[in-house]
């Protein structure tokens, strides 16, 4: 155990921690070469916590947590270093048989697009009743009273009906929310929400995002978000891990990833939410596109898009620095040797934040 990984447990507890991520590469060998999805991410969530890995398409946050799931395909995908710590047990080296018991059993995940992950040609009732008969150890009955009850707590009404029904008679918002009762009804640890709301328009996102925080607050689930937005992360989750490039760029609560963000890529995700504040303004955006996986910068990854980047950034990656409890960044600006580079970047941060608060 590495004294940072040591250190993280002190602060959590011990005993509170139920997911830990050290150090996870998680690679791919394709035609072209090697890319390195997940490239050294370390976080921890505690017991019925909750938790958002945040970032741009392509940072790594879907393959972290498909990583955690085990659903990476070996070849061409290699889980080349790390551990993922899980209630005690290290997921990474279950058996096959062990690590499909921990999924859809300790751990459930809802996606993105329920239509690609509910079966089209299964009733939404049989599939969540196989799901139970699987983890539960109850009989058939005892299964369809479970599904029943599942239902009816994610609001469905007629919950007997909707049993019989298949995935393309329902509308989105109501597939997602029997994803969700699928994802409960082996009474989780842990929920993986990838990207849950994104394929719904506006009003059934809030509901939806309603229904999981309610949800996980009711049962003491513990839930790991996968987003872009930062308008879901603000709604949903006490702590956030911004990613970029495979790496954790930045960590802290909510409000101080969001109120004062330390990296400038979260800056930048900032800065290109709308507001009040910067009405009839054109709005920003962060320059450039993410990195080739095949050719990264030799420094900081976000070194060619970063507008407070010097040489030092383009020579050398910096590492994640400690901020305080539970608060990191991975920039050279928080490096006691560039005090005077982070005063100019504070001054403007504080000018942003007046027009956000606005
Ligand atoms: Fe920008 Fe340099 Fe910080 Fe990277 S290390 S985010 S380039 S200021």
């Amino acid at each position: 155990m590495t004294q940072a990984v040591a250190e993280r447990e002190r602060r959590a507890g011990v005993g509170d921690v139920l997911l830990d991520v050290r150090d996870l590469h998680t690679y791919f060998h394709v035609m072209d070469g090697t890319v390195k999805a997940v490239d050294g991410v370390s976080f921890s969530l505690r017991k019925g916590g909750r938790l958002a890995l945040v970032g741009e398409s392509g940072c790594g946050k879907s393959v972290t947590a498909l990583s955690i799931m085990r659903l990476i395909d070996t070849p061409p995908g290699e889980f080349a270093g790390g551990e993922i710590i899980f209630d005690g047990r290290d997921l990474l080296k279950l058996k096959d048989d062990e690590i499909r018991k921990v999924r859809g059993g300790d751990i459930a995940m809802v996606f993105q697009e329920p239509m690609t992950s509910l079966n089209p040609v299964m009733t939404v009732g049989d599939q969540i009743i196989e799901a139970v008969l699987l983890h539960q150890g109850v009989n058939q009955k005892g299964a369809e009273a479970i599904a029943v009850q599942a239902l009816v707590d994610v609001g469905v009404a007629d919950a007997k009906r909707r049993l019989k029904q298949y995935p393309f008679e329902l509308s989105g918002g109501m597939r997602q929310r029997i994803m969700i009762a699928m994802a409960l009804s082996c009474n989780p640890k842990l929920i993986i929400a990838d990207e849950p709301t994104t394929a719904l328009d506006v009003t059934i996102q809030r509901q939806i995002l309603e229904l999981i925080k309610t949800i996980q607050e009711r049962t003491g689930t513990a839930l790991l978000l996968i987003t872009h937005d930062l308008g879901v992360v603000a709604e949903t989750v006490d702590d956030v891990a911004v990613m970029y490039a495979g790496r954790v760029v930045e960590t802290g609560t909510v409000d101080e990833v969001l109120l004062s963000p330390r990296h400038p890529y979260t800056r930048g995700l900032l800065e290109s939410i709308p507001s009040q504040g910067k009405k009839g303004q054109r709005l920003s955006a962060i320059r450039g596109v993410v990195p080739n996986p095949f050719r990264m910068p030799q420094g900081c990854k976000f070194e060619p898009r970063c507008p407070y980047a010097w040489q030092t950034c383009a020579d050398e990656e910096p590492p994640l620095i400690e901020l305080g409890s539970d608060r990191t960044a991975r920039c050279w600006l928080h490096d006691r040797r560039f005090a005077d580079r982070l005063a100019d970047y504070e001054a403007s941060l504080a000018k942003l934040m007046e027009q956000v608060a606005s």
